[in-house]
């Protein structure tokens, strides 16, 4: 029993022994692989012995041990005999278990043959090559590998330098996706390019060819044209307009055309052009042009504007009609006009004279029915008076001579004179005064009473079913506006903008109504002398509110 007992604490001294020395030769193997000791004192039994490392060695030693690649000494039966701690850490196992495995157990399936080829031709002399090596988790890792041949004490061995290239591969694996992106993009890129110059080609092209037929178009009109820029600079002129002035594109250019207008009328041809171009609205004005030979001939001008997609104007495209044989067929016949009213006032007033003399007998000296044909004669000298004021009125107009007295007026009043006048004139209509306060202006009476007048019979002309008429008078800013609505025929957009032309009648083969076009001219001249404005609302078919609009005093 004593005995058993000493053996087992004798056992147990032996193995705390045993354990202390295999930690102390653990740190030692450690400090020479970290290049710690270059020393080492070994005890032999009975004494000590001292070991020097080679200072070369351990240089090389500490240099592999912290170099980023896989090192392994392998022998010919391909056993390692070292790795370093990357290589260990590369196959994730601790580095005192590498040695003495086998190295190709760290090769997979794939890279077997090459590594087997690279090991045989290693002996003979150095070589590289790809493969992969099993790493953390079974996960392959690609590596490149470097054999060299080794003279140790031991006897023949392989040097093998294992480089991780993941980074490598995965760099590389990275670039070239994106070199295929960029390779897809550059086709993209090029589809587009070519797409984009067949366009410009197209463009091209088609600009070139209507370019061509605008000149073509614009050298085979009557017309003289140009085309101006947003800022007004002509760009552009037909072969007429150089024919017509007999000047060069240089003399003319951008402003140049002033040079041949009339002195009297640059000054309004400027302002409209300009207010155009500001408004971008129809530039339309008359005004004469010097010809070659010096003579000035009377032109319509009239501009549009070119707008891009985005509504801006590109540019402004004008022509320019000769008027003056119009013009002058116009003088003509308003001459004749001024001529004629002028000879049918005197006979028309000694008419009145006799008409009066006649009704100025006693009652009972005149037979009824000559009563009754002096009141029909009465009637229609009225109404061949208004005519002849009428025709008067438009050749003084023409002669800029339609001139009367200003005073203040109230319009509501005048508004209520015109209806009892309508009332008695148009018993068959209902006339509605929608008046809201008293409005003052400065005006002539008589003159706004026959532009009141006149759009109340335009009222009754061009409203046969419907008979009401409404006359409303109201406030608009600074301004009073007397709006006479009916529920008659009504306008179309194109009638709206001529209506207020000398002479101008909508030609209606379904609806006649007697009249020369001068009354919406006259009142139109008569507004604007009043400093108002005269305008149109309405619908075909649904009646039309003709309105103006004064300034308040
Ligand atoms: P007139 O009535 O003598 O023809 P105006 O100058 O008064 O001349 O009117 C010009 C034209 O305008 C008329 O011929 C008519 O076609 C149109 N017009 C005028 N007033 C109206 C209205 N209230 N409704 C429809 N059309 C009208």
């Amino acid at each position: 029993m004593e005995q058993a007992k000493i053996t087992y604490d004798q056992l147990l001294s032996e193995n705390n022994e045993l354990r202390i020395q295999l930690e102390e030769a653990n740190d030692t193997i450690e400090a020479i692989r970290t290049g710690q000791v270059d020393a080492l004192i070994v005890n032999n039994g009975d004494s000590h012995e001292l070991y020097t490392l080679k200072t070369a060695d351990q240089t090389y030693r500490v240099f592999i041990e912290k170099m980023n690649e896989g090192a392994v000494t392998i022998n010919r039966d391909g056993l390692i005999l070292y790795s370093n701690s990357k290589f260990a850490d590369m196959v994730n196992m601790p580095l005192e278990k590498t040695i003495g495995l086998s190295f190709s157990t760290f090769i997979p399936e794939v890279s077997h043959e090459v590594f087997e080829k690279c090991l045989i031709n290693a002996w003979e002399e150095d070589c590289k090559d790809e493969i992969q090596l099993i790493g953390r988790n079974h996960q392959l890792i690609p590596c490149l590998l470097s054999c060299n041949s080794l003279e140790l004490d031991e006897g023949l061995a392989l040097s093998l330098i294992l480089t991780d290239l993941s980074l490598l591969k995965e760099t590389e694996r990275q670039l070239k996706i994106k070199n295929l992106q960029l390779v897809a993009a550059r086709h993209v890129t090029e589809k587009l390019n070519n797409e984009l110059e067949d366009t410009v080609k197209e463009r091209t092209n088609e600009l070139f060819l209507s370019r061509e037929h605008f000149k073509y178009l614009a050298n085979n009109i009557p017309q003289m044209t140009w085309t101006n820029l947003p800022t007004g600079e002509v760009d552009y002129y037909n072969q007429q307009w150089y024919t017509y002035t007999g000047l060069s594109i240089e003399d003319t250019k951008k402003w140049g055309w002033q040079k041949v207008v009339h002195p009297d009328d640059l000054q309004t041809t400027t302002d409209k052009f300009l207010s155009s171009l500001r408004s971008g609205e129809i530039f339309e004005v008359e005004n004469r042009y010097k010809r070659a030979d010096d003579v000035y001939r009377w032109h319509l001008n009239r501009a549009v504007p070119l707008r891009n997609e985005e509504g801006e104007i590109v540019f402004w495209v004008g022509t320019a009609t000769d008027i003056e044989d119009q013009k002058k067929e116009m003088e003509k016949r308003d001459e004749f006009i001024g001529i004629a009213s002028h000879e049918l006032k005197t006979p028309l007033t000694s008419l009145k004279g006799y008409l009066q003399l006649i009704t100025s007998y006693k009652k009972e000296d005149i037979p009824v029915k000559v009563e009754q044909y002096v009141e029909k004669a009465n009637k229609a000298l009225n109404k061949l008076q208004t005519l002849i004021n009428d025709l008067l009125d438009v050749s003084k107009i023409q002669a800029g001579r339609l001139e009367y007295a200003f005073s203040t007026i109230n319009i509501s009043d005048l508004v209520k004179t015109c209806i009892e006048n309508a009332e008695h004139i148009y018993p068959a209509n209902q006339f509605e005064d929608e008046d809201g306060s008293d409005f003052f202006v400065s005006g002539n009476t008589e003159r706004l009473e026959q532009v009141v007048m006149n759009l109340i019979s335009n009222a009754v002309k061009y409203s046969q079913e419907n008979k009401k008429v409404i006359v409303r008078s109201a406030r608009h800013g600074d301004r009073v506006r007397v709006s006479v609505i009916d529920f008659g025929i009504g306008l179309s957009e194109d009638q709206k903008e001529r209506i207020f032309e000398r002479f101008y009648r909508v030609e209606d083969k379904k609806f006649t109504a007697s009249g020369l076009g001068m009354g919406l001219y006259i009142s139109a001249e008569i507004i604007r002398n009043h400093n108002g404005i005269i305008g149109v609302d309405g619908e075909l078919g649904k009646g039309a509110t003709f309105y103006f609009e004064l300034p308040l005093v």
